[in-house]
């Protein structure tokens, strides 16, 4: 297999701003040398994130018009493989049917951050409810594969800069439940703390456990998913939406913080696609290929880089933290690159409606033109 580059389609702009059909959108991805999309559907509706997905009242129309079916069958006709992207631990209309709120180490309940709040793993109802949505995007899509976001212990990592220090950033899930099942999983009573809130007491005496079975949660619910699809797909693949959080970035936090566990999420996940946000992170472009190649040789799987296009987290409460204020299409392509150097699977790149925007409005092909060159 050859270097793929794959793209976000988290928005309808294609269809709503762009009038494109569908039969048109698949070729124009076919010449941009795209191989793969993942892809926001109607069967699973994303809440916004940094990105806004939600449609305004006045597109509602040709919305209802749509049919991400049709979407689907015109990228198979021109060899682009669905992904269907679903967020997992990210659904504030889910996370509030089930009353599903995580708790910090310090006994605080989780509360919006800009435009985030993450959900508890271990609520059994909810993650039913997801997994429902996704078995029933399987059958109307019959899609290539699931891609799973926000798949793992609650904390908006995105404000993780280098300059700051992992002690300071709070830890999830200490709510009863969690702290149940631990128990359950593991034997460390919960009686142990004494006067201590469970968290501190878990983080000081018990990490180690704690930790392997944050993993080994995070894994089971995968594997889950996959069972599920599979019965409705056979050969329904699992790509996961990982942390970017390597050796030199917060040495093990990705494993301990957030229970991704790349051992043991190699058992499960088929892909792995690799946040590598280096602008939102303040990080180097060489460190792009260094995370991605970390979790290659752990995992011996398929595994691809996402490589921003443009710059993000400038505003708000990210406002004056040092990052950079734009991404020109040289470092882009220097980050493209770097990623197929580095012998890895390939790429991702997003979104799709910015390179339009790029193609079709600014009549500027550069960066399309690299994503081209590298997939030739
Ligand atoms: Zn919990």
């Amino acid at each position: 297999m050859g270097f793929t580059v794959g793209m976000k389609i988290y928005t309808l702009d294609w269809y709503l701003k762009y009038n494109l059909d569908y039969v048109e959108a698949a070729k124009k991805l076919k010449e941009q040398g795209i191989g793969l999309v993942l892809a926001q559907s109607k069967y699973l509706p994303m809440a916004d994130t940094a990105v806004k997905s939600e449609v305004p009242p006045e597109l509602q129309e040709r919305l209802d018009s749509y049919d991400d079916r049709l979407f689907r069958k015109a990228l198979a006709e021109e060899g682009i493989e669905y992904w269907a992207a679903c967020n997992m631990f990210f659904d504030p209309r889910v996370m509030e049917k089930h009353g599903n709120v995580s708790v910090d180490d310090l006994g605080r309940t989780a509360e919006v951050l800009d435009w985030y709040i993450g959900a508890c793993p271990t609520c059994d109802g909810y993650v039913e409810d997801k997994i429902q949505a996704i078995e029933g995007a399987i059958e109307e899509l019959r899609p290539d594969g699931v891609f799973l976001g926000f798949c793992r212990f609650p904390g908006f990592w995105e404000i993780w800069l280098p300059e700051t220090l992992r002690e300071g950033w709070r830890e999830y899930c200490f709510c009863p439940r969690c702290l149940a099942q631990f128990q359950d999983a593991t034997g460390v009573t919960t009686n142990s703390w004494g006067e201590q809130k469970p968290g501190q007491w878990i983080r000081q005496n018990a990490y180690e456990q704690w930790v392997d079975w944050k993993g080994s949660v995070i894994r089971d619910i995968i594997k889950r998913v996959k069972e599920r699809a599979n019965r409705i797909r056979p050969g329904t693949r699992i790509m996961l939406n990982s942390l970017p959080l390597d050796t030199t970035h917060f040495g093990q936090a990705a494993r301990e913080v957030f229970g991704q566990d790349w051992r043991k999420l190699a058992e499960v996940v088929d892909v792995f696609e690799v946040m590598t946000y280096h602008q939102i992170l303040k990080r180097p472009v060489e460190w792009i290929a260094g995370v991605g190649s970390e979790i290659k040789q752990v995992t011996n799987r398929t595994v691809l880089c996402t490589v921003q296009a443009k710059s993000m987290y400038l505003q708000g409460m990210h406002e004056g933290k040092g990052r950079q204020l734009s991404i020109s299409p040289d470092e882009f392509g220097a980050a493209l690159r770097s990623v197929k150097d580095a012998g890895l699977d390939g790429a991702v790149v997003f979104l799709w409606t910015d390179f339009l925007e790029q193609v079709l409005v600014n009549n500027d092909p550069r960066r399309i033109d690299m994503i081209r060159a590298l997939t030739a």
